[in-house]
């Protein structure tokens, strides 16, 4: 149906399948949106979107990015792309390929339709940082060559094509620096610390720690991210970012583990082993902007969230014996 036929914003969602993505995708038909998810299944899964199977504003496409899209939306959410170190380390030149060519075909839609665009972009732009907590005018410490490079540095071209198609093409864009997220529907078995954790302590199997747990990260609860992307997507033309969101409170690797541990009740001990090279050392959003220009502000505590998440695991396992 052409666009000014339409009542209702039709929304595409790249990467819908995902974990931040399927939760978006339910947001926005909470929001009497049409939505088109658009996703490769590589890392995300059809289980994620299953409950939308039949929604009468819902339409699941299995596309790569990395290939045109041609559809008529109003707006386009950009989240696709492998974001777990396993993941993404996986076939590290499809990852490079999934930001760069699939953020040139996603600008080049919003070009011919102009359309706002939102990137799902993220901390790892900072690499391992220099300035703590991180503001969005900090340019990052970037390793260029080494096994996270693919990921990092696909987003960081990412967000250049974003900023040259705006201003050389006048695409409204909105660019999310997204810190680490946690919640229901994160794959248990995808690699990253809260998944791992929360699976080997409700298995009482050894808590992986790598290095001596020191390293900090910032994790906020999806449900919260997701309302801060909204709240992006639904400012005036001119902000168009790169904005912060993430919680800004701070925990050791340690820290984390011993409070999965408190929460599950586990027996688990804690086993050391090699950190992965490139790992950051320290992360911390400075959130103020999106504090000005967003008026959000993350209120769910880590001890909350992952109560939370912990009983969507645990409910998870059960399905999984059956
Ligand atoms: P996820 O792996 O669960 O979701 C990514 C989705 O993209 C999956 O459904 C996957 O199948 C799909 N995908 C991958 N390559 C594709 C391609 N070439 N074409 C189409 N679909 C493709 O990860 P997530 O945690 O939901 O992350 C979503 C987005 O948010 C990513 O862009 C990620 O970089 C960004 N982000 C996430 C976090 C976080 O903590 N979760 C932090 C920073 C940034
Ligand atoms: N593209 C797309 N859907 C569209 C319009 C464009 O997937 O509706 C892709 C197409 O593959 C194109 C890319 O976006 O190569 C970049 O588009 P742009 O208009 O910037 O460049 P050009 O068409 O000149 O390559
Ligand atoms: N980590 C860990 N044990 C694990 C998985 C991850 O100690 O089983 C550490 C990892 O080295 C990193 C931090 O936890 O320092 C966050 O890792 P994750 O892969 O979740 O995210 P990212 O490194 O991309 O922030």
């Amino acid at each position: 149906m052409p666009r000014h036929y339409r009542s209702r914003n039709r929304i595409l969602v790249t990467g819908g399948a995902g974990f931040l993505g399927s939760h978006l995708c339910d947001r926005l038909l909470e929001a009497d949106n049409e939505v088109i998810c658009a996703d490769n299944l590589f890392t995300g899964t059809k289980r994620n979107i299953d409950h939308l199977h039949n929604h009468p504003r819902f339409e699941f496409l299995r596309h790569d990015v990395t290939f045109p899209l041609y559809v008529e939306v109003d707006q386009i959410y950009n989240l696709a792309c492998p974001a777990s170190p396993i993941h993404y380390q996986h076939d590290p030149v499809q990852t490079a390929k999934t930001s760069v060519h699939g953020a040139i075909n996603m600008l080049g839609l919003a070009k011919r339709l102009g359309c706002k665009i939102l990137q799902a972009s993220t901390s790892e732009v900072y690499g391992d940082p220099h300035m703590s907590p991180q503001r969005e005018d900090y340019w990052g410490n970037v390793n260029p060559i080494g096994i996270r490079s693919c990921y990092d540095e696909g987003k960081r071209c990412a967000e250049t094509l974003f900023f040259d198609y705006h201003r050389q093409h006048n695409v409204p864009i909105k660019v999310a620096r997204i810190f680490n997220t946690y919640g229901p529907r994160m794959h248990p078995r995808d690699g990253r610390v809260v998944s791992n954790f929360i699976s080997q302590a409700l298995a009482n199997e050894q808590i992986t720690l790598y290095g001596d747990g020191s390293q900090t990260r910032s994790f906020c609860y999806v449900d919260e991210l997701i309302d801060g992307l909204v709240r992006l997507m639904a400012t005036d033309t001119d902000v168009v970012g790169p904005v912060n969101l993430g919680n800004p409170v701070e925990f050791s690797i340690l820290e984390l583990a011993e409070l999965i541990i408190r929460k599950t009740g586990s027996k688990s001990t804690l086993s050391y082993h090699p950190l992965p090279s490139d790992d950051p050392t320290q992360r911390r959003p400075d959130i103020s902007l999106a504090k000005e220009q967003l008026n959000w502000t993350p209120t769910i505590s880590l001890d909350q969230g992952i109560g939370y998440t912990v009983n969507y695991f645990r409910d998870l396992f059960k399905l999984w014996k059956q």
